[in-house]
């Protein structure tokens, strides 16, 4: 199987092309069509199989094909994961497959001033990538509001459940 089979966009086929991937990882393989679709879908993988690339690159293709009715940059896909370190690589794959679009991205973590992640998130943003206290914090201060969120992944979701996150996990989607 082929990228092109699973009938990727152009733009995303040659950024893809730029990482010097020639062909689907089985996750990738069998998950792309599933977001594609827009269905709901669990997947299981361990590291190193290409789990990021299998849910960003159908959300990259999907907020392409669809514009938000209003004409704002708002959040439309929002990515929780346990750690600093996986926000940031996560954000470092949206950039890669989504180089040549134009879907912007935020990463905001814990641990760190706030003041350089709110100034991100008032600039605008399509695809957010948070830890999920921060993330908690600046819903509960306004400075951001899931009412236009059209895709959600709960990325390492065992982890997150034995570090003991599920509370601010529920939190915050009781603000979506
Ligand atoms: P992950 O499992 O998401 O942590 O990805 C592990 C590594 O595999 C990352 O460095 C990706 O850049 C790389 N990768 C993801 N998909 C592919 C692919 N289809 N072909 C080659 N490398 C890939």
């Amino acid at each position: 199987m082929t990228f092109k089979e699973l009938n990727l966009l152009e733009p995303i086929l040659n950024a893809l092309d730029t990482q010097g991937y020639t062909q689907p990882t089985p996750i990738q393989e069998q998950a792309i069509p599933i977001v594609l679709a827009g269905k709901d879908i669990m997947g299981c993988a361990q590291t190193g199989t290409g789990k990021t690339a299998a849910f960003a690159i159908p959300i990259l293709q999907r907020l392409e094909n669809t514009k938000p009715t209003n004409g704002r940059r708002q959040i439309r896909a929002l990515i929780i994961t346990p750690t600093r370190e996986l926000a940031i690589q996560i954000q470092e794959s949206f950039k890669d497959y989504g180089q040549n679009l134009r879907q912007q991205s935020a990463v905001i973590f814990g641990g760190v001033s706030q003041h350089s992640q709110v100034n991100r998130l008032k600039a605008g943003v399509d695809i957010l990538i948070a830890t999920p206290g921060r993330l908690l914090d600046l819903i509960q201060q306004g400075f951001i509001s899931l009412k236009t969120l059209e895709i959600f992944v709960l990325d390492e979701a065992d982890r997150m459940l034995d570090m003991g996150f599920i509370h601010d996990v529920k939190k915050s989607s009781n603000h979506s």
